[in-house]
């Protein structure tokens, strides 16, 4: 497995694949590696002949009291658990090698980056979008691959490569869960052994969220409930419950009447938790 700092060195490797005919695979984290980013790792190696890795803790996508300095920055270990994988290169590029002096561009991708977690992290998706745009352009990949968890940042990507005739094939890899049904997330362990205790209850609240709509439940109601639940278990507060469109996370209202998803954030502590599951309507 092959260590890249420099977009000439990615691009000098990537060209060479490419010139013998073969697929090349991006998955872009922010390190601090956990199952969930290792499943996405296989699932691309799926569809491609080569897997780059990128890691980088991208600046731009954090708000000003966010989390930037005390982000995880475990490079070695990354790279350690890589080893085992298919991957065959990480990228991990230095701040000024993303960013130069002089960096003026951003994209911004309207509508769709303005509720949810756009509402509560102003600035965050116009970071992801700028980053995840340079990470394709740099790597003139094939395909890359961005997890269900963060659903909304998927439909922002998937909206801007279309957008900007980006040739990129967009994957999802489906969302990985901790033994108590908790999203796998770097952010885990910020959380003491009380917080991580109320944790595991978000999942669950979101199971009980989905039978309720699929039983034909009132939406709005079933989210109401939801929220309620978190505080009662301890939650501090919910950012948002809310039952949407998948294609256009637009909000649903009523009974469900076709296929949904519920996209959830909550705090605990400092710390902000994301979940979401689909919501299928019975066949
Ligand atoms: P991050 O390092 O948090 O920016 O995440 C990098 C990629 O891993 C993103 O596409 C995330 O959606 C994905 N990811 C994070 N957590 C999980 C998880 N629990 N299961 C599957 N994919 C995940």
């Amino acid at each position: 497995m092959k260590r890249v700092h420099s977009i000439k060195d990615l691009r000098d490797l990537v060209s060479a694949w490419q010139g013998d005919g073969l697929r090349v695979g991006l998955v872009p984290t922010m390190g601090a590696l956990h199952i969930g980013h290792l499943s996405l790792v296989h699932h691309i190696a799926r569809h491609v002949d080569r897997v780059i890795v990128s890691i980088f803790v991208n600046p731009m996508q954090f708000g000003a009291h966010e989390d930037l300095g005390a982000y995880p920055r475990t490079l070695d270990a990354d790279c350690a658990q890589l080893a085992d994988l298919p991957c065959d290169c990480v990228y991990a590029p230095p701040a000024d090698e993303m960013y130069p002096a002089g960096f003026k561009t951003q994209v911004d991708v309207n509508d769709i980056s303005v509720d949810y977690e756009g509402a509560n992290r102003p600035g965050h998706f116009t970071g992801v979008a700028t980053v995840v745009c340079k990470l394709l352009l740099q790597s003139r990949a094939d395909a890359a691959i961005f997890g269900e968890k963060d659903f909304q940042q998927l439909a922002v990507i998937r909206r801007f490569v279309q957008d900007l005739d980006i040739e990129c094939d967009i994957l999802e890899g489906p969302l990985v869960r901790e033994a108590d049904g908790l999203a796998c997330s770097s952010r885990n362990q910020y959380l003491d052994t009380r917080q991580r205790r109320i944790a595991g209850h978000f999942n669950r609240r979101l199971q009980d969220l989905v039978q309720a709509a699929a039983d034909g439940g009132d939406l709005r109601a079933c989210e109401q409930a939801c929220a309620k639940a978190l505080l009662q278990d301890g939650f501090d507060k919910v950012d948002y419950v809310t039952i949407v469109d998948p294609d256009t996370l637009e909000p649903r209202t009523g009974a469900l009447k076709s296929d949904a998803r519920v996209v959830a954030a909550a705090r605990l502590g400092t710390t902000r938790l994301l979940d979401t599951m689909a919501i299928p309507v019975a066949p």
